[in-house]
């Protein structure tokens, strides 16, 4: 059934032979026709290629798999939560957010997913090339996935290039030609693929650097012009300084920021706010 994370749907299997299809060429094709698999450097760029290829289809597997984050039953928000008008850009009259469709209250940042028919914790978007929702818990992990995705495809734009552009000589080759457009027909398709994730990447490291989630940047948009509209500037609430923004989504420790670890700050529930002072002093 379509909107059930985890199962596989067609854009699943898409991407999965999709990068099957580009690890083939790089490494079956490209490679023995620059380097030869028999040399050091054909060894190393086919084993380089296969790690990045294996970390690829690792952390899209938890981005498919890992729930995006639940409302807990009978979760109730602070009242301290309630009675601050900061925290949440959609709140109408200082009500608390309420979800009909779940009939629970929602935490600040989480959203209805239509498609998941459920409420998920600080909701990205929905992505049907996971389908799943992009949320609190497998953010991260989404975004290690299209960084490493996009590492993969210019890494083999380079050998399929090198592999047109210098070759072996032709005694050492077998069915030269015909390998030459399959490299070159693969380049063709895998040109504008690595451009469109080149962009989502350069997308969400701009979210992140601002702590806003795809949702809340489409919000602040409209939340901009009505204060420049009351004469007011408006400023994200999450927006903590760049530094602590990074901290909040990729985690505390500097080193693990582009591991395929999920080190996710906090519980997804309440979230810290630039209103909420000292900062240096609060949990995380
Ligand atoms: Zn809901
Ligand atoms: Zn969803």
């Amino acid at each position: 059934m379509a909107g059930r994370p985890g199962y596989l749907t067609l854009p699943i299997f898409s991407a999965l032979a999709a990068i099957g299809y580009v690890y083939y060429t790089a490494v079956f094709l490209a490679v023995p026709r620059w380097l030869g698999l028999a040399t050091a450097a054909g060894v190393a760029n086919a084993a380089a290629f296969t790690a990045l290829a294996a970390a690829c289809l690792a952390t899209y597997a938890v981005a498919v798999r890992r729930d995006p984050g639940r409302v807990p039953p009978g979760f109730v928000p602070d009242v301290e939560d309630a009675e601050s008008t900061v925290h949440e850009i959609k709140r109408k009259g200082g009500d608390l957010r309420y979800c009909q469709k779940c009939c629970h209250y929602k935490p600040p940042r989480a959203h209805h997913c239509r498609v998941c028919k459920r409420c998920v914790l600080k909701m990205d978007h929905h992505c049907i090339w996971i389908n799943n929702c992009v949320g609190h818990e497998n953010y991260k992990i989404f975004l290690v996935f299209v960084l490493y995705a996009v590492v993969a495809s210019f890494y083999a734009l380079i050998l399929i290039i090198g592999s047109v552009l210098h070759s072996v000589p032709k005694d050492e080759q077998s069915g030269s030609d015909s390998s030459r457009s399959s490299i070159i027909i693969c380049g063709v398709i895998l040109s504008p693929l690595a451009l469109a994730l080149a962009v989502l990447l350069g997308w969400h490291i701009y979210l992140i650097l601002q702590n806003k989630t795809t949702i809340e940047y489409h919000e602040g948009v409209r939340a901009m012009w009505l204060a420049e509209k009351g004469g007011d500037l408006y400023h994200h609430p999450y927006d903590l300084g760049v530094y602590e923004n990074l901290i909040s989504v990729l985690g505390s420790n500097i080193f693990c920021w582009l591991c395929p670890v999920s080190n996710t700050v906090g519980n997804g529930l309440r979230y810290r706010t630039s209103y909420d002072i000292p900062i240096s002093t609060q949990p995380l």
